[in-house]
């Protein structure tokens, strides 16, 4: 419990910071908890802090741990989503964050429908053509987004890319700034359907960059629970 309170009180402060600097509200930006790995007690003690937003990268960890934590939280999956898990996921997370092919969003698209409900998605881009992770190019964007918005029950609220790892934050700034002008020239276009409201980028390593670059989601894991250990 004591770290776990000291380190939300740390990300916390940081976060007003990187506001400050950047000249903007500290209600511009939601802190998403990223609980990946970690045992449901832990994301209780960070409930009873008062955060209300989580991040999953696994469909089957989301949901499990969606039945058995409070109503009033807020689920994000931030991981790739494969298209047969999207029948699990949708009216469960409040936001996908990993969309990177028309096809996964016609999935959604058919499911949300069949469920009668919005699927709120973001469009994933490698802004930094890493091959090791997934997205579209910058190239790639506009032309695939325009092609999701036509699609039913499905409604796209902006942009995410997980940066390259780096030892020094400030060199993540650029691709950070090519995300956010990236939503911009998206956004003047005024195509229906589209909203470029929100961009979800930075994580332990550099999220007071992102703040400063007009990161609306930071999604923080490592800041807030401590190291992950993948082995069982
Ligand atoms: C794990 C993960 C995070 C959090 O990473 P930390 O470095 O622990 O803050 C953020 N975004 C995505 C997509 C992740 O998979």
């Amino acid at each position: 419990m004591e770290t776990i309170v000291r380190n939300l009180e740390e990300v916390e402060e940081r976060i007003q910071k990187a506001c400050e600097r950047a000249g903007r509200k500290r209600s511009e930006v939601t802190l998403i908890a990223v609980s990946k790995t970690k045992p449901v007690s832990m994301l209780e003690e960070a409930y009873q802090l008062g955060i209300r937003e989580f991040g999953e990268n696994k469909v089957q960890e989301l949901t499990e741990k969606y039945e058995c934590m409070p109503k009033d939280i807020h689920w994000h999956l931030i991981g790739h989503l494969q298209r047969n898990k999207v029948k699990y996921i949708v009216n469960k997370a409040c936001l996908i964050h990993s969309v990177d092919s028309v096809r996964l969003a016609e999935e959604i698209s058919k499911e949300a429908v069949k469920k009668q409900v919005i699927a709120d998605i973001l469009v994933q881009i490698n802004v930094a053509e890493e091959d090791t992770k997934f997205g579209l190019t910058m190239k790639e964007a506009e032309e695939t987004i325009l092609q999701i918005a036509k699609l039913a029950n499905i409604h796209i609220c902006g942009l995410m890319t997980i940066a390259p790892f780096v030892d020094h934050p400030e060199d993540n700034r650029r691709h950070f700034k090519k995300l956010r002008q990236l939503s911009v020239d998206i956004r003047d276009k005024n195509i229906d359907n589209i909203d470029m409201g929100l961009l979800s980028m930075g994580m332990t390593g550099d999220y007071e960059v992102a703040i400063e670059e007009g990161a609306t989601l930071v999604r923080v894991g490592t800041g807030i629970f401590g190291e992950r250990s993948y082995h069982v």
